[in-house]
C-alpha cells in the first residue's frame, strides 16, 4: 500500500465574531492508492471541514488551516500556489457534494459544463471532449445521454443531477474522489445505484475514495477502512470488519448500536444521548465525557491520546490507555 493522501495533525479554525471555533483539532488520516476510507461521525464533528481543507475551499468562509500538513503524492498542498492547486482540483482530486444543484451551474447546459471540465483538465479539443462527455454520462448509467447534453440542470431529477456530478468528477479519472454525503439527499433506489456506480468506477480506474458520511450502512457497503471523528478529532480508526465486530470507543459503539440498514433513512444518530459539544462548552478532558456511559472521574480531566490498541486499530479513550492507571483507580 502506497499513501496517496497523507493528512498530518491538521488544524482548521473558524474565526467568528464570538471567538475562535476549533473545527478540526489535530486530525491525521492517510488514504492509500485505490482504497476507500470512510470518515464517519455526526454533523459538526469536523468531517466536511476536513474535506474542504483538503480541497482548499475555505477561502469564502471564516475558516483557515492553522496547522499541520496535507500531502498529496508527497507534496504538501497547503504550500503550493493557487494556480497549482487549480490543476490538482478536479483533475487529481475531485469532490462530490451532498447537494448537486449547488455545484452545477444552473445557467449552462449539462453538456457545456461537462465539456468544459474535460477540456480544462484533460486538454482535449472540443470534439473529443464532447465524445468523452457523452461516454461519461453513459458510464454513470444515464439514459439518452446525447439529449441530456442539451438540457439544463433544473430539467433533471436530483438523482440524475447527482449522476452528472459523478460523471463530471470521474471524467478526468481523478486519483482521489472526495464524496461528502454523496447519497444522503437521494431516495433509496438511486442511493444504492450511485454507491454501486462509485464502486465500479473505483475498480475500473483505481480511484481512491474518501467517503464522508454519517450513515454506517453506507460505510459497511463501501469502505476498506474507517475513521470515526468526534468534536474535531479522530476517536477511532480501523478496518471496516473490525469496526463492526470489535468497536472500542464508546462513541463508535453508540453509532453502531444505532446503525440503520442501507436504505433506511439515516437521519442523525439519536441513540446516543446528548449532542456534539459546541465550541463554547467544550469539556476539558475527553470531549465525549458528557455523553459517555462509561465515563470515569479522570475522563473529565484527561484528554486522551489516540493510541494503537492492536495492529492498526487506533482508539482515543482512557478505557484503553495505560492499564496501570486503571489498576490504581
Ligand atoms: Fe468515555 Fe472516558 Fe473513554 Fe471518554 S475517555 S470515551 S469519557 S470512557
Ligand atoms: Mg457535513
Amino acid at each position: 500500500t502506497e499513501p496517496l493522501l497523507k493528512i498530518t495533525d491538521l488544524k482548521t479554525h473558524f474565526f467568528g465574531d464570538d471567538g475562535v471555533v476549533i473545527a478540526v483539532d489535530g486530525v491525521t488520516i492517510t488514504v492509500n492508492k485505490g482504497e476507500t476510507v470512510g470518515i464517519v461521525g455526526e454533523s459538526g464533528c469536523g468531517k466536511s471541514v476536513t474535506s474542504l481543507s483538503i480541497m482548499r475551499l475555505l477561502q469564502d468562509t471564516p475558516g483557515q488551516v492553522v496547522g499541520g500538513s496535507i500531502e498529496f503524492e508527497n507534496k504538501n498542498i497547503l504550500e503550493i500556489s493557487e494556480k497549482e492547486m487549480r490543476g490538482i482540483r478536479g483533475n487529481d482530486i475531485a469532490m462530490i457534494f451532498q447537494e448537486p444543484m449547488t455545484s452545477l451551474n444552473p445557467v449552462y447546459k449539462i453538456g457545456k459544463q461537462l465539456e468544459e471540465a474535460i477540456r480544462l483538465h484533460l486538454k482535449y479539443d472540443k470534439k473529443r471532449a464532447h465524445k468523452h462527455a457523452i461516454r461519461m454520462l453513459e458510464l454513470v448509467g444515464l439514459p439518452r445521454a446525447k439529449q441530456l447534453m442539451n438540457e439544463f440542470p433544473y430539467q433533471l431529477s436530483g438523482g440524475m443531477r447527482q449522476r452528472v456530478m459523478i460523471a463530471m468528477a470521474m471524467a478526468c479519472s481523478p486519483k482521489l474522489l472526495i464524496a461528502d454525503e454523496p447519497t444522503t439527499a437521494l431516495d433509496v433506489t438511486i442511493q444504492a445505484q450511485i454507491l454501486e456506480l462509485m464502486q465500479e468506477l473505483r475498480e475500473t480506474s483505481e480511484t481512491a475514495i474518501m467517503l464522508i458520511t454519517h450513515d454506517l450502512g453506507v460505510v459497511a457497503e463501501m469502505c476498506d477502512r474507517v475513521v470515526v471523528m468526534y468534536a474535531g478529532k479522530v476517536v477511532e480508526e480501523t478496518d471496516v470488519i473490525t469496526l463492526f465486530e470489535d468497536p472500542k470507543h464508546p462513541y463508535t459503539k453508540g453509532l453502531i448500536g444505532s446503525v440503520p440498514k442501507l436504505g433506511e433513512n439515516a437521519e442523525e444518530l439519536d441513540s446516543i444521548p446528548g449532542n456534539v459539544p459546541t465550541p463554547y462548552n467544550m469539556p476539558n478532558g475527553c470531549k465525549f465525557a458528557p455523553r459517555c456511559k462509561f465515563a470515569m472521574e479522570k475522563c473529565w480531566e484527561i484528554d486522551p491520546n489516540l493510541i494503537e490498541t492492536e495492529n492498526d486499530h487506533l482508539v482515543r479513550c482512557l478505557l484503553f490507555q495505560n492499564k496501570q492507571v486503571e489498576v490504581e483507580l
